[in-house]
């Protein structure tokens, strides 16, 4: 039919990566047109992910801080928890920055059209708005159509008390007992809101560890302090059936050497935070031919492009891992790509946060994955319990541990255990990108008594130089 609209660029999804490269390629001069099926801006990200969950891991840290201020001889009466009012702020950090994005859109003239939207041929796509099916005319695209949570088949759905990352960050009431299937970091994030809020928490986790991708070193400390505050942390067990009764739901579990660690239990909510699925099997993409692989990503070369070269992908739909800070950095690329900028991705590391109690931070390679790639490495571990900042707080149940290069000494990866490693990693990317090595973590002058320390302890430590712990 008729074409409603014409652009440049059509970007289709409006997360993280979407409106970032809508923004970019407006800057670039391009008249840009945003496709998004939700009355919100923002994506996963900002709606449903990175954002809301951040505000009430805040409040969680801020209330078990207090508890734990006992230690220091401070004892603070328990807090009252207003869950209505705890929503209303996490609510309103969504809206703030939701809202933000419309006056970045407005102010840029991107066009944002709402509704669901699937290609109906390499240059247009059809999108179900309010008013009826809308045809838009593109000459390039940019796929940045995100991903969902991913479901175990067979387990009651329908039931209230059954949710999902979403769910569990609308925050409609405090379980008593909340079961959490999976225990990565979206399921040990939410363990740690509601472990605050007053549930009693149990993990079940299908592999041998938590977080099976950071180091075993490196998730110990958080181990054992979730295991003293938890009800329970079953590995190596899955949830094979879950039953929806009046008294609660029953979950029956199995180890995976088909044991059964456990009797059926009851609870009153279960969170379901098994991981994410692309969402590259619900935009048409076969119509404008771009090829999408069975699990329903699509791939991109390092310009972000597809297999059609006037339509890119990023973000979650191109691949893991499913992170906003990779689909902002591809969204810049693709945009530059298409005004001909000569520019491809090229970051040395990705770095991966999980922002639990305490907090898992890496980059670049781990200790697991160069023995089990054969790279060759050295690497020191500082343990906190020598830092006098972590022992001031309290809190010196962290670790910094640098991988290097045997020959040239560069750093060629870290990971950091203990609270605020998200923040303090970032000095290890920079000197990753920079190949720095050794002696140029070790002789920067780093504040004392700050954790950022510990990153030049731990290079001392490699150098055989360390003389002078607190
Ligand atoms: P998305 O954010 O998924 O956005 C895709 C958008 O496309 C959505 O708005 C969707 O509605 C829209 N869309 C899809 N199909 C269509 C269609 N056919 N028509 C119209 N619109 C469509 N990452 C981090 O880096 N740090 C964190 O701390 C973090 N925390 C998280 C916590 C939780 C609970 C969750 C679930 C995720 C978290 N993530 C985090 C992951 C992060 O949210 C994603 O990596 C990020 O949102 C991916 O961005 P994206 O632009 O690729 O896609």
């Amino acid at each position: 039919g008729d074409v409603d609209f014409e652009c440049d660029t059509m970007v289709l999804g409006s997360g993280p990566g979407g409106y970032t490269a809508a923004f970019r390629a407006a800057d670039l001069g391009q008249k840009v047109i945003m496709v998004e099926r939700f009355p919100n801006l923002g994506g996963v990200c900002l709606n449903v992910g990175c954002i809301p969950s951040k505000a009430l891991l805040h409040a969680a840290k801020v209330i078990t801080e207090a508890e734990e201020m006992e230690h220091f001889g401070v004892k603070m009466s328990a807090p009252e928890i207003d869950i209505d009012a705890l929503r209303g702020w996490k609510d309103s950090v969504v809206k703030k920055l939701t809202g933000g994005l419309v006056g970045l859109a407005k102010a840029r003239k991107v066009q944002v059209v709402t509704g669901n939207g699937e290609f109906s041929s390499a240059n247009t796509i059809n999108v179900q708005t309010a008013d009826g099916v809308k045809k838009i005319h593109f000459k390039n695209a940019i796929i940045a159509a995100g991903s969902s949570v991913s479901r175990i088949p067979g387990f009651p759905y329908d039931d209230p008390r059954v949710i999902d990352s979403t769910g569990a960050l609308e925050l409609r009431q405090i379980p008593k007992k909340l079961l959490v299937i999976g225990g990565g970091i979206i399921g040990l994030e939410m363990a740690c809101v509601y472990d605050a809020l007053g549930s009693k928490v149990t993990v079940v986790e299908f592999a041998d560890g938590l977080i099976p991708a950071a180091d075993r070193d490196i998730v110990k400390p958080l181990h054992k302090r979730i295991e003293k505050r938890y009800e329970a942390i079953y590995l190596k067990t899955k949830v094979t059936k879950l039953e929806a009764l009046p008294e609660g739901l029953r979950a029956t579990f199995e180890g995976v050497d088909g044991s059964s660690p456990v009797e059926p239990q009851l609870y009153d909510m279960v969170l379901m935070a098994v991981g994410r699925r692309p969402n590259g099997k619900e935009i048409g993409a076969e119509k404008a031919g771009v090829i999408v692989n069975e699990r329903g990503f699509i791939s991109a070369d390092k310009q972000q492009r597809t297999n059609v070269a006037h339509i890119y992908a990023i973000g979650d739909i191109c691949g893991d891992p499913m992170l906003a800070h990779k689909a902002t950095n591809e969204a810049k690329i693709a945009a530059e790509v298409i005004a001909g900028h000569k520019v491809f991705f090229d970051a040395m590391t990705i770095p991966s946060v999980a922002y639990t109690d305490p907090e898992i931070a890496w980059m670049g390679t781990t200790e697991t994955e160069a023995k089990a790639k054969g790279i060759p490495f050295e690497k020191a571990s500082f343990p906190w319990a020598a830092s006098g900042r972590a022992l001031a707080m309290g809190r010196d149940d962290g670790i910094t541990k640098l991988l290097w290069d045997p020959t040239t000494k560069r750093i060629i990866g870290a990971s950091i255990v203990g609270v605020n490693a998200g923040e303090l990693l970032a000095e290890t990317v920079l000197a990753m990108e920079m190949g720095a090595d050794l002696e140029d973590l070790a002789l920067t002058v780093h504040a004392h008594p700050t954790l950022s320390e510990t990153s030049m302890f731990a290079a001392e430590m490699g150098l055989g130089s360390i003389t002078d712990l607190y």
